[in-house]
């Protein structure tokens, strides 16, 4: 069968995991049968469950658990609540978790979850039966040995609350270690909410060393006011940055003279940050091409692509959401000389402080936040340098080096057990 030609963009992530594992595969020369079992996920389910809702109907949801590979340890990766979830981007996700927890030399594999479902349009009491129900839905696969869940796009700290409880009742004792991101009372990690934005940070302050540019002063550019996105405002903007536009699903708002990011926290809790002046709002796409020194995409997949890559601006791209950039706009990048700080590095910060907690429960010994805080510092800095000095001596971009670094983890792993 003759290969298309990629003219048009291939936008679906399975198909880009796809191709980023066999671009650094090449440069390890790795055998074929081990690409072969890293280009699939090694189980997933698939489930239905009907929900009761508020207005007495039932309503039937559809949700997925991808775990990809558990060569190096149980499978780990957050679940996500969203209308446009999809199979290929759980399985992409799942695979995505796997590199990033092999960059910070975590003990995981990586799994992923998602639901198709509009958290901002339910009530709480639906929520929580959401949760539930696909907890329940899920149990006989996940597990503190097995794959363990956390929060990710529009799920929080109250639904892995919800999760745990489920999965502890089905199974007849407490068991905090099935999932992390947990309110603190019930076992959940000091640090852990600002886990994916603190590495994030930490791995931006790290590549302004490189470059030899100063944070102070520094203006950033943030798509997405999520978990990740607004806490990285916060922590950068603590370090002098000055955080000129932020985005979320409603629109866009900009000042070049930096925003008030407490004026911003306030609108985003109680109205629309769109309310923080006519005169500000800028079309959503456009705030990827702004003219700063920091873009930080913070929402989700494919937002940088062929089309507007050669209009970025920015010097240092770092990707607190998954998947944000394709193949072709890296290549457009790298070739531009921007700085991409890959997903599998600058959000791994969740997924370590995520560990960090999981350790906690199964030792039932609760750390300080100094001692998380000082641990994620470590394990990101030494994961930045390793993947900045493999990515100079290949003489390739930082995500292809950070593949590079897990593949060879994994693709160990699986040897030692005598898979290949
Ligand atoms: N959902 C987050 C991620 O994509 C966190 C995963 C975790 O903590 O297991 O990395």
């Amino acid at each position: 069968m003759l290969e298309t030609t990629v003219t048009e963009e291939n936008l679906n992530p399975f198909k880009i995991a796809q191709r980023q594992i066999e671009k650094a595969a090449s440069l390890l020369q790795l055998p074929e049968e081990v690409v072969e079992i890293l280009k699939q996920p090694k189980r997933v389910l698939s489930v239905t469950f009907p929900v009761k809702m508020d207005n007495g109907k039932v309503k039937v949801f559809e949700g997925y658990r991808s775990q990809h590979n558990d060569a190096v340890g149980p499978t780990k990766g957050g679940i996500r609540f969203h209308p446009d979830v999809t199979l290929d981007e759980v399985k992409a996700l799942s695979m995505w978790m796997s590199f990033k927890c092999g960059v910070v030399g975590l003990p995981y594999g990586g799994g992923k979850g998602g639901v198709i479902c509009d958290p901002r349009e339910m009530s709480k009491g639906e929520l929580e039966r959401v949760s539930r129900a696909f907890m329940e839905a899920i149990h006989e696969i996940v597990g503190p040995e097995k794959d363990i869940p956390a929060p990710d796009v529009y799920t929080t700290p109250q639904i892995m609350g919800w999760m745990m409880d489920t999965y502890s009742r089905l199974r007849g004792h407490n068991s905090p270690g099935v999932i992390t991101g947990k309110p603190l009372i019930i076992g959940g990690s000091k640090g852990r909410n600002e886990a994916t934005a603190r590495g994030c940070v930490f791995a931006i302050q790290d590549a302004l060393h490189d470059m030899g540019k100063a944070t102070e002063g520094a203006t950033v550019a943030i798509q997405g006011f999520g978990n990740a996105g607004r806490i990285a405002a916060r922590l950068l903007a603590e370090l002098g940055c000055n955080i000129v536009a932020v985005s979320d699903s409603r629109g866009a708002i900009y000042d070049p003279e930096g925003l008030d990011l407490a004026k911003v926290e306030r609108l985003k809790d109680h109205s629309n940050i769109l309310e923080y002046g006519d005169s500000h709002i800028i079309p959503a796409n456009q705030l990827l091409e702004l003219d700063v020194d920091i873009l930080v995409p913070a929402a989700l997949e494919n937002v940088i692509t062929s089309h507007n890559a050669s209009q970025i601006k920015a010097s240092i791209i770092a990707e607190a959401a998954n998947g944000p950039t394709t193949p072709e706009a890296d290549a457009i990048l790298f070739e531009k000389g921007v700085k991409v700080i890959p997903d599998i590095l600058a959000n791994a910060g969740g997924v370590t402080v995520s560990y960090f907690e999981w350790v906690q429960n199964l030792m039932n010994y609760y750390w300080s936040e100094e001692e998380v805080n000082g641990k994620l510092k470590v394990a990101m800095s030494d994961a930045y340098r390793a993947v900045q000095s493999l990515a100079t001596r290949y003489k390739t971009d930082l995500r292809t080096a950070a593949y590079m670094i897990s593949l060879e983890r994994i693709s160990k792993a699986m040897e030692a057990r005598g898979w290949v």
